[in-house]
């Protein structure tokens, strides 16, 4: 399901800061080489985390879902000298690739890639978050928020992308209820009920939760 009149997504484009030759070679190779390349942030997604980061300046940013590296990129070039960028993933056959591209990108200094499942890891780090991009299986994107909610620093974002599920969110949007499809329901009716946070459901590509802690 398209969200927008493809000519207008098509204006968006033309209107948002052009990919590097990077991000570019990461699609490209996305595409030629890894399942789902679907999964991929792309231009207007990873040009508007570059941008909340760069605006937000948060010191410690996790990442929930590395893939192919594009969005971690993205919001590591808006960090400071002093941020930074923990991302975390359980598919360890794309790991050579992503750390090539980290390398590539001149950041990897910044960037804390951790193999495994995101469940385990997450009490495994130390510290707290002032940016969290949830971004791996939907059915967990619940427990994801509620690990890391209490360490969320005041003022500290979590955007979570996905949340309109290609509109399967809607009864008309879908045949019947798949188990990520309900999960994603729980968890956007929980963010929306959740005394913690002011929050925006944002329609940007396939729907980013945009929620601040109080
Ligand atoms: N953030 C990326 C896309 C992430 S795709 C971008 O925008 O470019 C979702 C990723 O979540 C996949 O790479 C998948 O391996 C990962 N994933 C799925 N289940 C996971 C889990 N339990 N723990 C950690 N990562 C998981
Ligand atoms: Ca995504």
């Amino acid at each position: 399901m398209e969200f927008i009149d493809p000519e207008l997504l098509e204006y968006c484009e033309a209107h948002t800061s052009e990919e590097d030759a990077l991000l570019k070679k990461i699609t490209r190779e996305t595409q030629a080489k890894v399942l789902m390349p679907r999964m991929l942030s792309g231009q207007l997604q990873g040009k508007f985390l570059e941008l909340m980061v760069k605006m937000h300046q948060p010191k410690t940013i996790l990442e929930i879902g590395t893939y192919t590296g594009y969005s971690a990129i993205c919001m590591a070039r808006g960090l400071s000298k002093e941020g930074k960028l923990i991302t975390l993933d359980i598919n360890d056959e794309l790991e050579k690739m992503v750390r090539g591209f980290f390398e590539e990108s001149g950041l990897s200094a910044q960037i804390d890639y951790r193999l495994g499942n995101a469940l385990d890891l997450i009490p495994s780090i130390e510290g707290d978050f002032d940016f969290v991009f949830i971004d791996a299986d939907k059915e967990n994107y619940l427990p994801y928020y509620q690990l890391v909610i209490d360490r969320v620093s005041k003022g500290g974002v979590i955007l979570a992308d996905n949340v309109l599920w290609s509109g399967k969110v809607l009864p008309k949007g879908r045949k019947k209820l798949d188990k990520d499809t309900a999960a994603l329901l729980e968890f956007n009716r929980f963010v929306q009920e959740d005394p913690r946070v002011e929050n925006s459901l944002l329609p940007i590509r396939d729907g980013l939760m945009l929620a601040r802690k109080l």
